[in-house]
């Protein structure tokens, strides 16, 4: 092993940085970071997933193919992995390729060995392609081609989802409300009223078609509030959710965002899959009206179809008035209310900001325009 191939915890920012099973091979002075007496590791053990890692990020064509960084930078940026020590110093680039290329064919390294490549920023082509399915989806059926919207063939968006499955427990915390008008309901509301409407009164949403029943609620009572879109004065019915069993359901609302990446096995397939997810957790985030076209659903519709016909029990999603997370459960008797708290609307704050101007001209519909403008 030659005797720069072999580095200590101190170059990174953390000992959690590094898999728990690393096993040093000496103890010495650390020919990167400079730090005495430590347990030297070799980067030949951990070659293969700085390998990878390194190999996310595209090469630049030239200083003018922008943006661009050295890879140690773009690492750096990305992850915060080594310390302020080594990444402050002059010998972090080399540091990282040598790193890179440790364990490797010394025949290949006439190839790529300049420390001082530039390189891009992650493509992640992967969430791309799956933008451009459904956005060809919502853009070529301009005419009546929505009622017969069918899920995306992407068959590996469910491969993707499995990044972010939740169990939830009975015990979660849920809430669902109603808007209660003393005046024209004079009665106070039943559990059983508090439950998803009935399929005749049922309207489509986020993740449901009209007439399929779906139990939407909230992890918390000003979240659960806000989405029935009160306003000043209204009585609002408030039920705590008992879920019956616990569910399996998709986290759209809190990905877990990988923190070390030298941990992950795979990691350009977890990279690709997280960004896809975040994708869709801005779809769920768009706000949404009674009197939209039913045709704004459609593309998380379509989505939740697969999740439904995949045996899951929903989703939960970022609440795109409140401030907490909803969740949507395709079940909609797996949680049942008990009997309801009444709240006044004492005030409700607004805030504005001045419109972009609309092109009437654009032929497409509204929704298919600001989802092109908002490709990942
Ligand atoms: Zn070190």
């Amino acid at each position: 092993m030659p005797s720069n191939e072999v580095f200590c915890v101190h170059c990174f920012e953390s000992r959690e940085q590094l898999p728990l099973s690393l096993a040093s091979t000496h103890r010495g002075t650390c020919p990167w970071c400079g730090s005495r007496n430590q347990k030297l590791y070799s980067m030949v053990d951990l070659g293969d997933r700085f390998w990878d890692l390194a190999k996310l990020y595209p090469v630049a064509q030239s200083f003018e193919d922008e943006p661009n960084q050295l890879l140690a930078s773009q690492i750096q940026d990305d992850w915060r992995l080594f310390s302020e020590k080594l990444f402050a110093s002059d010998k972090v680039n080399d540091f990282v390729q040598v790193f890179r290329w440790a364990g490797r064919d010394p025949r290949d390294y006439q190839f790529s060995s300049d420390p001082y490549e530039l390189v891009k920023p992650i493509d992640h082509e992967h969430s791309y392609r799956f933008h451009d399915s459904l956005a060809s989806y919502l853009g070529g059926n301009t005419s009546d081609g929505f009622i017969d919207f069918e899920p995306p063939p992407l068959e590996w968006f469910l491969s993707c989802v499995v990044e972010a499955i939740l169990e939830i427990p009975e015990t979660q915390t849920m809430y669902r409300a109603q808007i209660w008008d003393k005046n024209i309901e004079q009665v106070h509301f039943s559990r059983e009223r508090m439950k998803a409407p009935p399929c005749d009164k049922t309207r489509s949403g986020r993740s449901n078609r009209a007439s399929q029943r779906t139990l939407y609620c909230s992890d918390d009572i000003s979240t659960c509030i806000t989405e029935v879109r009160p306003f000043k004065g209204s009585g609002i019915a408030v039920s705590q959710i008992i879920l019956q069993r616990p569910a399996r359901i998709i986290d759209f609302f809190d990905p877990r965002w990988i923190t070390a990446p030298l941990l992950v096995e795979d990691i350009e397939w977890v990279v690709q899959t997280r960004k896809i997810i975040q994708h869709i957790e801005y779809l769920f985030s768009i706000p949404a009206n009674h009197y939209d076209p039913e045709m704004y659903y459609r593309p998380t519709q379509a989505l939740c179809d697969s999740l439904r016909s995949s045996g899951y029990d929903g989703i939960k999603y970022r609440s795109s008035l409140g401030s907490g997370a909803n969740f949507a459960f395709f079940d909609p008797d797996i949680g049942l209310p008990e009997d309801p708290k009444y709240y006044w609307i004492e005030d409700i704050s607004i805030k504005y900001s001045d419109i972009e101007p609309l092109d009437f001209e654009y032929p497409e519909h509204p929704y298919a325009n600001t989802y092109r403008r908002a490709k990942p």
